[in-house]
Order: C-alpha cells, then structure tokens, then sequence
C-alpha cells in the first residue's frame, strides 16, 4: 500500500513521462469534432476516468440521441486540442430561451427594460454554466459534467423536464484539455487557467471569458478537487467545499446582492448532497476559516464581475465518490434556480443597474451576516468608485473585450495640467460593468485615475473598431 504522498509522486512523475514523451497531437482529424485521434493519456490514478479522446465521441452519441442536446467546437487549447461545449434544454420550451435573450440582450444595455421584461407575464429560461476540469489532474469534475450531461439528456423525470423547462445548462465539460491528457494541473503551456483571467494570456481563459460575456449566466459552478494532502490542517472528513468563500471578498463585487442567493444555493447544493453521500459541505462564508486576505481571483470569481452567482465546488474524494459529490451538488443547485430564478435574475440586473445608474453599493444584509462566524464581513464590504480613468490603447483592447464600454475623445484635453491628445481612451465608471472595469484598472500604474468633475465630450468606441 502507497502513502499519499508516494501516490501522489507517481501520477507527478507519470505525468512529466506523458508530457515528454507525448507531446500534444493535432488530435482533430478533420471537420468533424467527434473523430478525434487516440493518444497516449494519464488517466486518474484512482478510478476508471473517462479518457479525453473518449469524450468527444461520447458526447456525439448523445447529441445524435438527445433532442434536447447541442455540441459545439468553444475553441482549441493551447496545445491544440478542441474545448467542447454542450447546450441542453427543452425543445418544447423554445419561446422562454427566446425570452430570455430579449432579458440578455436588455441586460447590460437598459437594465430598466430587462427588469420590466422580468416582470412581464412572460415566461423565461436561465443560463447556468458548469465548467469542469480547469485543473487537468482533477479528474472527477469532467465525469461529472459528463454524467450531468446524460442525466439530463435522457432522463425522463418531472423533476428534469422541470429543470429544461426553466433551465438552459451550458456545460463547458473539460476546460483543459491538455491537462487531462497530460494529467498536470495546467495547460500545455505550463499556466493554472484558474488563476490566468488577470492577464487572460491562453486560449482557453480568451474562451470561458467569450462564453461568459455571451451568456450573462445566472449562475457558474466550476468543479475541483480539494488536494488535502498538499493543506492537511483544513482536512475535514467526508466534506466539500462550497463556495462562496470566506472573508473578505473583493470589494468591487456588489456583494450584498451575490451573497443574498448564492449563500443559500450553497445550502441547497448541500442539502442534496447530504441527502444522497451522507457528506456534509464546508461553506467558507460560512464555516471560515476568517482570514483576513482577498481571495485569489479564480474562474468563478471571474465570473462574478458579470453579476453571476460563481461558486467553486471541491470534493476532497479523487474516486467516483468525488464524481458522486459534484453531481449531487450540480443538481442542488439546478433545483434552487428553478425554485428562484426570478428573484435571482431581479437581483443580476440590479447589478448592472446599480453600476450604469452609478448607485451606491450597499451593504450585506443583517441577516445574512448573522449566517457568517467571521467578523470581518462587518467591514470592508462598501466603496466609492472614481468617477473614470485614462487608459492607454491595449488596456482599452482587453476591457471592450471583456464586455466594458470604452470612449475615446474626439477632441484634445487638460487634465490636472497634462495635456491628452484626441482620441485618447476614458472608461467611465457610470456603466453596468464598472465592477469588473474597476477591479483591472484600480492598482495599475498605467491609468489616471479621475476622481472629480470631468466634463468632456467623447465618441464611443465600438468593439468591432479594435484589432
Ligand atoms: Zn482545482
């Protein structure tokens, strides 16, 4: 028998062998995203993990035997192989997706209008977006996606024709495909995709972030194991983690609205998996611990700066029981969004409208604080915004990209005695994203920050404009 740490130095070292001596393939044999050539892989060392190349055909055969499934190429990774997206929801129920992208599509441009559409007599479908496997040797979040898939492909249940009814799943089902292969945590070009949306310097991360802005989800949950071995003082036995996470969070978020749903999905998520492993869940938020560092901004975090209600979910379990834990959790939070959707969405809209209306953030609410055993929370949790800044050009590139509305000049100007010719790039901070804009502009060295009166007149500039 082989101690954990033993174990864990084989897959290290099966993994750097399979890198080596199997350097990414072109694995596309042509047009057809389902024929994908067999490599040399590094499956878990724990259970029968389905092996990269055996997805693609995988999800083909449902595609082909599901009316409720679409299979789509999201991109390629850096090593060259296919990032696949799948889009489950009912048919029959087509007017409420339509519905929905009349909300989306109102959403970030008239938040006023997407609220009134919300409470119209319409009905309307959600986005939840499942995102498996950022970290390639985190094997269990893919099967999950994978079986999520299945299960609501085939299932014939009230309770899934009720989840396709108000639901529109979007599994991103391995975010890392090189990783998989190789069995490493990151992509083949050596990055952790989890921690790259600062510079967004992959494929991969260029990707999720495309998906993301496409969407608006309502809710992301990105699935990870927990590696205990590598932090055994937070081991707790039969636990997850979920998300969200403990004090303080990033005080551009509009927190008090986030954690309004979130906390309470997290407690269904819980629920059902209790229900159905007997394990319990650690809610950071929740159960601490009370650090007093930001945490580090992660896919789900990412996510949060759209207003989706992001969690990380991590099974401690590197076998089936992991696979087990993220499905039960997946389906705790697929009920409480068909439970909440309205409200939920009512409050993702507010968001944005907060930002465009340049509304004061607000703090958490009495109750909700009462649910944390860290203090912190009491604090750091409201801020002023600067009224804009000035950016250079590959800043402006980066934020339109990311879904942030940019203007350049069309004149020359003054500002506190420097002169800017015309053309110069200004992100107001009055726009429904000023949370996202505010968190990759706040530390730079590169801006000027305008915290005062600035009247100027400006074109926008649009996203088609930017090479
Ligand atoms: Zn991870």
């Amino acid at each position: 028998m082989k101690s954990a740490n033993q174990r864990l130095i084989l897959s290290f070292v099966l993994a750097l062998i399979t890198t080596f001596l199997f350097p990414p393939a072109n694995a596309i044999a042509n047009g057809k995203w389902w024929d994908v050539v067999p490599e040399n892989e590094a499956p878990s060392y724990y259970y029968d993990s389905i092996l990269y190349s055996e997805i693609a055909p995988k999800l083909r055969e449902i595609e082909v035997n599901s009316n409720r499934v679409k299979v789509d190429v999201l991109a390629e990774s850096a090593g060259g192989r296919n990032l696949l997206i799948a889009t489950i929801s009912d048919p029959e129920t087509s007017d409420a997706q339509d519905m929905f992208q009349e909300i989306l599509v109102n959403m970030t441009k008239d938040p006023e209008k997407a609220l009134a559409l919300i409470d119209s007599d319409s009905d309307f479908k959600v986005p939840v977006v499942i995102n498996g496997g950022t970290h390639g040797s985190e094997y269990t979040g893919v099967d999950a996606a994978v079986r999520v898939m299945e299960y609501l492909a085939y299932d014939v249940s009230e309770e899934v024709q009720t989840i396709l009814e108000n639901v529109i799943v979007i599994i991103n089902v391995v975010q890392n495909p090189d990783g998989r292969v190789s069995g490493t945590l990151q992509n083949s070009a050596n990055v952790d995709l989890d921690l790259d949306f600062m510079s967004q310097s992959q494929p991969e991360t260029k990707a999720l972030v495309s998906l993301i802005k496409e969407w608006n989800p309502l809710v992301f949950l990105d699935l990870h194991n927990k590696l205990y071995s590598v932090t055994p003082t937070t081991y707790v036995p039969n636990t997850m983690v979920i998300e969200p996470s403990g004090p303080y969070h990033n005080p551009n978020y509009e927190y008090d609205l986030y954690i309004k749903w979130a906390l309470f999905e997290a407690f269904s998520m819980e629920d059902e998996l209790f229900a159905n492993t007997s394990e319990t869940a650690i809610i950071p938020f929740r159960n601490g611990p009370c650090t007093t560092t930001q945490p580090q901004l992660t896919t789900s975090k990412y996510s949060m700066f759209h207003h989706t209600y992001g969690h990380t979910l991590e099974t401690q379990y590197l076998d089936e029981r992991g696979v087990d834990a993220h499905f039960w959790a997946i389906k705790g939070a697929l009920k409480y969004v068909v439970e909440n959707k309205k409200d939920m969405i009512r409050d993702q809209i507010q968001a944005f409208r907060r930002g465009a209306l340049d509304l004061p953030q607000q703090p958490i609410p009495e109750y909700i604080l009462t649910e944390s055993n860290c203090n912190q929370y009491n604090d750091l949790t409201v801020q002023n915004f600067p009224v804009a800044y000035i950016i250079p050009e590959n800043i402006a590139k980066y934020l339109l990209f990311n879904g942030v509305e940019v203007e350049r000049t069309n004149d020359s100007f003054q500002y506190d005695e420097d002169n800017y010719p015309k053309g110069t790039y200004i992100v107001w901070m009055d726009q429904p994203r000023r949370v996202l804009a505010n968190n990759f502009l706040e530390y730079r060295t590169d801006v000027v920050v305008i915290q005062g009166a600035f009247d100027i007149k400006t074109i926008k500039l649009n996203e088609a404009s930017i090479k």
